[in-house]
């Protein structure tokens, strides 16, 4: 068969990425994100099906709108791209398994969350509090049970505005937001709670590791570093591609 399965997973992705910048532009904006039709935000002109076909258009038109010339953003592409590679992740895997689309899914909207996080420094309630409800509702589908997933929604909230009065208590700053306390609700739902934990130390690791000398740069204080849920989105997702092996490797080391 020419059409390999992860051939196949692999365009849908890029298209299914597609839609996803469409999701990251019009969701912050409380705007419809089925109609109207894409179109160039310079010149609002169309983009014509074939001109909108993901990577291939962006690398054909070189970057820029056919009508227009306006640059067209290389995040277009990179979303799509990263898009397809969760794909293959995921079906690397979960397999063709209910919870490969499940996941995926769930990690469409953590890649979505983290564009808007960047762009807003907001994570909309439709996506956290949305993915809380929808998570509950497809649990019997996952590799965690219901009081796993429940437990995960409380530890993940519950530990946050621990750690958010915390930090307000010792520094008088905030360091966080609601909506990473809702996110990582959210992503405690589908990793249960040692998932939760697992995330919030990956994503403080990432965060520090990139934070740090990110606010060094910029030669301003740490409390206008870059949001936290981006890192919270990536160390989930690294967690339920690699959170076991990960923890299994860490105690072999130990012992
Ligand atoms: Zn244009």
């Amino acid at each position: 068969m020419i059409l390999s399965v992860p051939l196949a997973v692999a365009v849908i992705g890029l298209f299914i990425g597609s839609f996803l910048n469409v999701c990251i532009h019009r969701i912050p904006r409380e705007e419809s994100i089925v109609f109207p039709s894409s179109r160039c935000p310079k010149c609002r002109e169309k983009i014509r099906p074939w001109d909108n076909i993901p990577v291939l258009s962006y690398l054909f038109l070189r970057g820029r709108c056919r009508h227009c010339k306006e640059k067209i953003s290389p995040r277009y592409p990179l979303v799509e791209t990263l898009s397809a590679l969760i794909a293959l992740a995921m079906l690397y895997r979960f397999g063709l398994t209910a919870a490969f689309f499940i996941y995926y899914a769930w990690a469409c909207v953590l890649l979505v969350i983290t564009f808007i996080d960047i762009d807003y420094q907001i994570i909309p309630d439709s996506l956290s509090i949305g993915g809380i409800v929808v998570g509950l509702a497809l649990v019997w589908w996952l590799p965690v049970s219901y009081p796993e997933a429940l437990i995960g929604l409380g530890v993940g909230a519950g530990l946050l505005i621990v750690v958010i009065y915390g930090y307000y208590f010792l520094t008088g700053k905030q360091g966080m937001g609601g909506g990473d306390v809702k996110l990582l609700g959210m992503i405690g739902v589908f990793t249960g709670w040692e998932g939760v934990l697992f995330t919030i130390f990956m994503g403080s690791l990432l965060g520090s590791l990139v934070g740090i000398p990110w606010a060094l740069l910029q030669k301003k204080n740490m409390q206008a570093a870059i949001p936290f849920g981006p890192f919270l989105a990536l160390g989930a997702f690294i967690n339920v591609l690699f959170g076991d092996m990960l923890i299994d490797w860490y105690f072999t080391v130990l012992s």
